[in-house]
């Protein structure tokens, strides 16, 4: 499960309203992409979805139960930070396993999920070391192990590749493909890149200015641009 429903979602900072009342669905499974100029509101709409916001207001409905005021470890999503949000003392093992030991899961169950997420990652060999020995992909994808292991109902991930070098981060829309290939959970990726966006999504969500320019496929915003801000930032050719 993982269908993630905005209900007339707005937020303000203060007096400013940075995002006006919107409606939004991604659907179970999605890989859905918020793509828009710095400072559009793509992160904002990432937090409220996690809950480390406060919608201003409307309601955000997760799997059909309204969430709009469940704290953000109930709500059953994991956001990926960058690589350098990991800790720098502790193994991959324990980078990985952090989120259990603060949820109190039992060891054996933690080493379990610890090491399944590894197989899935490519980490099993580099589990003893420390982040500072690994490749800034190796780093990246024990940030991504840190939310796997949560078994979260969806992925958000905000920006993850855009303090890596370029041809790292090609490497890594391949792996964070492949990973939603296999899990086949809800992700919602947050870019400023039209080109992560149009290779990576399923759904391409348009912000320019906290407000929705247009939602569809890759292909669709290509093809049939509703106006110009869309044409020009996918770079089709109105
Ligand atoms: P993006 O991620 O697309 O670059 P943000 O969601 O970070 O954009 O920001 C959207 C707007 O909201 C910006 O104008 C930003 O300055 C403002 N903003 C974001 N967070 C805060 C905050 N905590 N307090 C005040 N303004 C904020
Ligand atoms: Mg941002």
């Amino acid at each position: 499960m993982g269908r993630i429903v905005l209900d007339k979602v707005s937020k303000s900072f203060g007096e400013t309203e940075v995002i006006p009342p919107l409606d939004l669905t991604i659907e179970d499974g999605e890989f859905a992409v918020f793509v828009g100029p710095s400072g559009c509101g793509k992160s904002t709409l990432l937090r409220l979805i996690a809950g480390l916001e406060d919608a201003t207001s409307g309601k955000v409905i997760i799997d059909d139960e309204d969430v709009t005021q469940v704290s953000p470890s109930k709500r059953g999503l994991a956001m990926v930070f960058q690589s350098y949000a990991l800790y720098p003392h502790m193994t991959v093992r324990k980078n990985i396993a952090f989120p259990l030991r603060m949820a109190k899961m039992s060891q054996s169950e933690m080493n379990q999920r610890v090491e399944q997420a590894a197989g899935i990652l490519n980490l099993a060999d580099y589990l003893d070391k420390k982040p500072g020995q690994l490749s800034g992909g190796q780093r990246q994808r024990v940030a991504i192990g840190r939310a796997i292991v949560r078994e979260p109902s969806a992925f958000l991930f905000d920006e993850p590749l855009s303090n890596l070098d370029a041809a790292l981060r090609v490497g890594m829309r391949l792996e964070i493909g492949e990973l939603h290939q296999r899990l086949k959970t809800t992700m919602i990726y947050v870019t400023h890149d039209q080109v992560e966006a149009m290779t990576m999504a399923d759904k391409i969500v348009v912000l320019q200015a906290g407000v929705i320019e247009q939602v569809g496929s890759p292909l669709e915003l290509y093809r049939t641009p509703r106006n110009r801000f869309v044409a020009g930032f996918i770079g089709s050719p109105k």
